[in-house]
């Protein structure tokens, strides 16, 4: 009998305690870096574990942002000033690490994410803080940067050294730095015991676990349009990235010039709108995203596959969805009369 009113009184005490202790919150922050908005969501008991989670991903950002930065002032700028005068460059290994994975993704797009255009990115007016404003560069300039062909596989990288064969070889790392860094902001942010989180930079993000019972819902910005296309709930760890024509721009003379550049033309890409990939890494997906933007209709099914991407969203200028089975099955389209082509998978 006293053994019994012993565990009930435990019972009682065990009861109290799970009840007083808070339910896990989605703590929101948000700070602004790598040239964009980042907001960092956190499921958590406690204020003060979302709040370090927040520092960590400041810190982690702002590294890449001033390592990566193409126009101020940084070691990246440094790097590019000694490859134009075909000097060998001393690296340390993160620098290698991340140079070096842009460089397979490179290869795998066939060099349509080309971080080596550098020069031309800049000649578009791109390298700026300021909005854009035009005109297009001469015919002529352009032509001749083509004609140079600087790309990645320019690149002699080894863990300690960087050189380049074609001192026209400008690296930006502007379609890529962003997933690195919210790669190493969610892994060091797993290893300070966080769960449960999303770093959506602009709408370039990686969620990890869930919102509580349930999952980390996403929207997807509709290309022409206020508000958003589809939406999408995120599964364990897996990123999300999408380039599109609106975000940085100028139009001119009636014509939008906007800052994804096909390496081939030299010229910002024609006839796509907006790719959505969806990938556990979000370097990977970075990279992507910009790869089959520059693909478009005719080539992106060739090129995710070599990129190891199973799920894409490519939206022409027509309004047409492309999508791959895998990304039908779990998207949800937000607009009526949507005019979707789902293709490929046969992988
Ligand atoms: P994203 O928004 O990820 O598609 O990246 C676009 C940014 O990447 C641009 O602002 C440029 O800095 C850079 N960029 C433009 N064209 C290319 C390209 N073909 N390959 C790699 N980077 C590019
Ligand atoms: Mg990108």
């Amino acid at each position: 009998m006293r053994l019994r009113r012993l565990t009930l009184l435990l019972l009682t005490t065990l009861a109290l305690t799970a009840c007083s202790e808070p339910l896990p919150q989605v703590h929101k922050a948000r700070l602004f870096t790598l040239g964009t908005l980042v907001d960092v969501s956190v499921l958590d008991r406690d204020e003060a574990t979302a709040q370090k989670a927040t520092n960590i991903v400041e810190t982690e950002l702002a590294l890449i942002n001033t390592q990566w930065h193409a126009w101020r002032d940084s070691p990246l700028t440094k790097i590019n000033q000694q490859l134009a005068q075909r000097k060998k460059v001393a690296i340390d290994t993160s620098t290698y690490r991340f140079i070096k994975q842009a460089q397979t993704l490179a290869t795998m797009s066939n060099q349509l994410f080309n971080p080596a255009i550098g020069s031309l990115v800049g000649l578009w007016g791109f390298h700026s803080d300021d909005t854009p404003v035009g005109p297009p560069p001469a015919e002529a300039a352009i032509e001749a940067l083509v004609k140079e062909a600087p790309s990645m596989a320019n690149i002699t990288l080894t863990p300690t050294t960087i050189s380049s064969s074609n001192p026209a070889v400008q690296l930006d790392f502007g379609a890529f730095g962003k997933g690195y860094a919210i790669d190493r902001a969610i892994e060091k942010l797993k290893l300070a015991g966080v769960e449960n989180a999303i770093v959506n930079a602009g709408g370039d993000l990686r969620a990890i676990g869930s919102k509580g019972e349930h999952p980390w819902r996403i929207g997807i910005r509709h290309p022409t349009e206020a508000g958003v296309i589809a939406s999408i709930e995120t599964r364990g760890d897996e990123s999300l990235f999408t380039s599109g024509n609106y975000e940085r721009f100028f139009d001119f003379d009636g014509k939008r010039y906007h800052h994804i550049i096909d390496p081939r033309s030299g010229y910002p890409a024609t006839g796509t709108l907006s790719v959505t990939v969806i990938h556990h890494s979000a370097a990977t997906a970075d990279a992507a995203a910009t790869a089959l933007f520059i693909a478009g209709t005719q080539q992106w099914q060739q090129i995710a596959r070599q990129m190891g991407i199973d799920e894409v969203m490519l939206i022409d200028r027509d309004l047409t969805i492309y999508m791959t089975p895998q990304m039908a099955a779990r998207i949800h389209i937000e607009i009526d009369d949507a005019n979707i082509r789902i293709v490929g998978g046969q992988t």
